[in-house]
């Protein structure tokens, strides 16, 4: 089974003429219906689940936004729980990033980095970095887009291909690549592909440098760059724990149509999204916090430092 993209093309949406889907804005109750109850947890991680202002709900999307182009009825706290999604287990429980192709230093994420993220975000889970696939040895159709004039690769050949490369104490895996992508002939491209059967995707952050659009890299570039492919694949590691997008609040597991949208969304999960986190992987909240703070610290992400920061300092004041 295919999952369905995180981005897909906004080209392709416009010219199907689908009919618009409608959202209606959450109100305060239902965004607190969607957490659930939270008595019986301790004081530090009710806090951890509760929303006291720090987040936004979701806002009305535009017209070529992910939830006006998609029907999504949304997952709440109490419905994760009742799909009992398959999750970590003491046999399968490390993460892995396999790198296919070249990274080119200036126009690539920093790898190391990206797989730190990772491992803040889902920690207590291991995340493995493995040594990346050549070129040459990718077992995928290749053929040069018209538009770009740049190297594609089919991406159902590489999602085939992935399931043998999954170590045997892997829970998931995401292959990553600077190789733009296309899913079969008649689309132009597409940002990634992914099984949540198998529990295995494909990403590309071809895209993601402003060099792709003619743009001129500036001083911020290489933080862009990093925010984008941190986001994405935080966010497919979600969908592989069984969390759907989010319609609650503006989260790191919303749905995204277009770069634009993707941009606007934030690295870090709403408090539903993170509850459900919580019941896959058991982490404690505080910890969790003071690996993502200190990780943007370090990397000049200072707005989600600073959240952050904030939200640590509630959190261990709550008794
Ligand atoms: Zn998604
Ligand atoms: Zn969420």
């Amino acid at each position: 089974m295919n999952f369905s993209f995180r981005l897909s093309l906004p080209l392709a949406l416009l010219s199907c003429g689908a009919a618009y889907a409608v959202f209606t804005t959450p109100t305060k109750q239902g965004l607190e219906q969607a957490v659930g109850p939270l008595s019986g947890l301790d004081a530090k991680t009710r806090r951890a689940f509760t929303d006291a202002g720090e987040f936004q709900a979701k806002k009305y999307p535009g017209v070529l936004d992910w939830l006006t182009q998609h029907e999504e009825k949304g997952q709440t706290y109490g419905q994760y729980l009742a799909s009992r999604a398959n999750l970590p287990d003491a046999s399968r429980r490390k993460l892995y990033i396999l790198p296919i192709g070249t990274f080119e230093k200036g126009l690539a994420p920093d790898l190391e980095l990206l797989r730190s993220y990772t491992a803040a975000f889902y920690h207590p889970l291991e995340v493995v970095l493995l040594p990346a696939v050549p070129d040459k040895e990718v077992p995928a159709q290749e053929r040069i887009n018209t538009m770009s004039a740049k190297k594609q690769w089919k991406s159902t050949d590489i999602l085939g291909w992935l399931p043998k490369k999954l170590p045997a104490d892997g829970y998931a895996m995401l292959a990553v690549t600077m190789t733009d992508l296309y899913p079969d002939e008649n689309w132009n491209f597409v940002f990634g592909q992914a099984s949540l059967r198998r529990r295995v995707g494909v990403f590309s952050f071809a895209r993601y440098h402003p060099g792709w659009a003619g743009e001129k890299p500036g001083a911020a570039t290489g933080t862009l760059v990093l925010r984008r492919a941190a986001k994405v694949l935080t966010h497919e590691m979600g969908h592989m724990f069984g969390i759907q997008h989010c319609i609650h609040y503006e989260c790191n597991m919303n749905g995204a149509n277009h770069l634009d949208e993707a941009d606007a969304t934030p690295m870090e999960l709403c408090p539903v999204c993170l509850r459900k986190l919580h019941h896959a992987i058991r982490f404690d909240p505080v910890t969790r916090y003071e690996k993502l703070q200190r990780f943007h610290e370090a990397n000049g992400l200072e707005a989600e430092s600073q959240w952050i920061k904030t939200r640590l300092t509630a959190i261990k004041a709550a008794k």
